[in-house]
């Protein structure tokens, strides 16, 4: 990007073949990354509109000390296409559950959202992996949330849906992710055992100054509520945009104007001043 390039710092380019020597050598770096601990999730805070209260997070993966740095969804593109996305999600639940074990202990007892690649929802036994960890962490259902886009149910409606039945099912929440970015379906969504929508930030960054937009995210949270979600707008930056949004009736805000993701630690330190405050 731009700004990353203002601040000198160099951005890992993909590679345009993908059976380059170099392609080859981004994918077994990221998989020596992975099996030395060098990836690591970092946490956004997720704020209730209701209550005013933080009620949950969201893991974001990060891979520290890589030169040149990589963005996460480059990250992730490099492992989908490249069969290591089936391991890199079980990691990044593993450490999610732990994460949600580290902030009970802090005495916050907060939801934990992870994102699921279109790829997971077509392993047929990922729903089976995902009922077995919860059970072998002891962790009460409806506390891990899943986080899936529209656009992954599409390259194998049928499979996908049948994945997320089961996850359903066994009583693990679902969100839907980036809702408004791209095409979205509205057919799809009707159908989607999920419990909280999540509006794509392109349509959040500009409500103050675009009433297109707010036609749009009203529209957008008054039908979703109609079916049974809970909205959570992405990518909020300032006040002026939580006061629109909570005007509008959405449940609940990720974004900035909170906090940046950052490590656990900190931001389990963050929030646990808050509350003496
Ligand atoms: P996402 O799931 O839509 O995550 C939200 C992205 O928006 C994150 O980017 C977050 O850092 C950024 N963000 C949050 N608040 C704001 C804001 O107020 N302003 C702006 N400009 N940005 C904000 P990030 O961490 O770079 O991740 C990008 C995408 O990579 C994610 O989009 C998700 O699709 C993917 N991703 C990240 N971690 C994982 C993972 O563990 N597994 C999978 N499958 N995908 C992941
Ligand atoms: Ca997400
Ligand atoms: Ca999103
Ligand atoms: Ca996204």
């Amino acid at each position: 990007s731009s700004a990353a390039r203002e601040k000198g710092i160099a951005y890992y380019k993909p590679a345009k073949d993908p059976y380059s020597p170099e392609r080859l050598t981004q994918v077994t770096d990221l998989k020596h990354a992975l099996h030395e601990g060098e990836l690591a999730l970092w946490y956004q805070p997720k704020l209730s509109l209701r209550d005013g209260r933080m009620v949950g997070v969201e893991a974001l993966i990060r891979w520290p000390g890589r030169q040149p740095a990589i963005r996460a969804d480059q990250l992730i593109q490099l492992a989908e296409q490249s069969g290591l996305i089936r391991p890199i999600t079980r990691w990044v639940m593993e450490q999610a559950l732990a994460a949600r074990a580290l902030l009970l202990e802090a005495g916050l007892d907060l939801t934990v959202s992870i994102n699921i690649s279109p790829n997971n929802l077509r392993e047929k036994d990922f729903p089976l992996f995902v009922q077995r960890l919860m059970t072998s962490h002891h962790q009460h259902r409806g506390r891990l949330i899943l986080e899936v886009t529209e656009t992954s149910m599409m390259q194998d409606p049928a499979n996908s849906m049948r994945t997320l039945r089961s996850l359903d099912y066994a009583g693990i929440p679902l969100a839907i992710d980036d809702f408004g970015s791209g095409y979205s379906s509205l057919s799809y969504i009707k159908q989607l055992p999920a419990c909280e929508v999540k509006i794509d930030r392109s349509l959040i960054t500009d409500l103050r100054t675009h009433p297109d937009d707010r036609i749009i995210v009203k529209t957008t949270i008054d039908m979703c509520h109609s079916l049974g979600y809970q909205v959570v707008a992405e990518g909020v930056e300032d006040e002026e945009t939580i006061e629109l949004l909570r005007e509008m009736g959405c449940d609940m805000i990720q974004g900035y104007v909170l906090a940046r993701p950052q490590p656990l630690g900190d931001l389990i330190r963050q929030l646990t001043d808050q509350q003496t405050d």
